[in-house]
């Protein structure tokens, strides 16, 4: 058993699992790093700050995939004789705004304590993404990975992470609630339990702090878990950052995660597809609706199937935003957000 098991002081609701092994973690050489002004694609900045407030870098989320696990443009919808599918012919296009990888975003934040990098899940396409984005945004370290549930979309890249512990910092720690622990132990046995690695093989080293459905702190970042059902009896965490709210997988929201929406700014939610949900994922039409229920100021929607044209759908959304007053569009890969938390 190469596992111990201790509490720690970053949070009472926390509990750091850590490899016999592993080396203590040092987040002061690596966690400082400048932002990079970049003309934002977005213009909205999210929550309010009085001048004395102001942090001195921008904070900002962006977003690595926005997209379903079989990724958009689908093989097999270009491989398909009849070439039927506009979407993923569009999306294969290079740069074009349809191209969707799994769901996750990372959140750029600034304190008194230095600028972090939080990223929530790592899936399957996580090296792609990051290849992408990371050289592009001047990324480079990655100061904790939260996971919302154990899907291979949302933990399928844990494995590509051994590129930053070997090379840009010592171990990266990962947030995980106790049920998708559990999973990680068989879908990435030899990360949780480094001691039957060969000596010598260089692996992700990853620190496991395992999450209840209790707020915790990230060097001074406060995550509130969102906890909502994704699927019959299939429990995924949302999380909430000031008031932005992520809610990437998502069939059902319980009536005591609405407490925790309240006064949302910036609602990121999942929208598999236009005209109906799944049983494991909320459609356009249900999405509307609990945006009527949220009341955020402002929605993104993420975890796009390929029947979700971009352009067509946020056409069709700013008609709504006429006649409604609802603020809804299609968030994309790529997307960054100026944000104050
Ligand atoms: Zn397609
Ligand atoms: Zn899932």
């Amino acid at each position: 058993m190469a596992l111990l098991l201790s509490s720690t002081s970053i949070s009472p609701s926390v509990v750091i699992l850590r490899s016999l092994f592993s080396s203590p973690i040092r987040f002061s050489a690596y966690g400082i790093r400048r932002f990079q002004s970049i003309r934002l694609r977005s213009s909205l900045t999210v929550g309010g700050s009085t001048q004395s407030e102001a942090p001195a870098k921008q904070s900002e989320l962006i977003f690595l995939g926005t997209g379903t696990s079989e990724g958009i443009p689908r093989v097999s919808c270009l491989t398909n004789p009849l070439r039927a599918c506009e979407v993923c012919s569009k999306a294969n296009e290079p740069g074009n705004i349809n191209r969707r990888r799994n769901t996750s975003i990372i959140l750029r934040y600034t304190n008194n304590s230095g600028d972090f990098n939080v990223v929530v899940d790592a899936g399957k396409f996580f090296y792609h993404s990051a290849l992408h984005w990371f050289p592009q945004f001047g990324l480079r370290t990655i100061d904790a990975v939260i996971i919302t549930h154990s899907h291979a979309d949302a933990i399928g890249g844990l494995d590509d992470l051994r590129d930053w512990t070997n090379n840009v910092q010592p171990q990266i720690p990962i947030y995980v609630p106790k049920r998708d622990f559990e999973v990680m132990k068989k879908t990435h046995y030899y990360l949780v339990d480094t001691s039957v690695i060969i000596p010598g093989a260089a692996v992700s080293d990853l620190q496991f702090n395992i999450i209840s459905e209790e707020p915790f702190y990230i060097h001074g970042l406060k995550v509130t878990p969102l906890p909502v059902w994704h699927g019959k009896g299939y429990r995924s965490l949302g999380y909430r950052f000031g008031n932005i709210c992520y809610i990437s997988d998502v069939s059902d929201i319980p009536q005591e995660t609405y407490l925790l929406l309240q006064d949302c700014e910036l609602l990121i939610l999942d929208a598999v597809r236009p005209d109906r949900s799944t049983p494991t994922h909320f459609g356009l039409p249900r999405a509307i609706e609990e945006v009527r229920k949220i009341r955020p100021r402002r929605t993104l929607l993420t975890g796009m199937m390929h029947l979700m044209d971009h352009d067509r759908e946020n056409a069709y959304l700013l008609k709504l935003m006429e006649t409604d007053g609802l603020d809804i569009q299609l968030s994309y890969d790529g997307l960054r957000i100026p944000i104050t938390i």
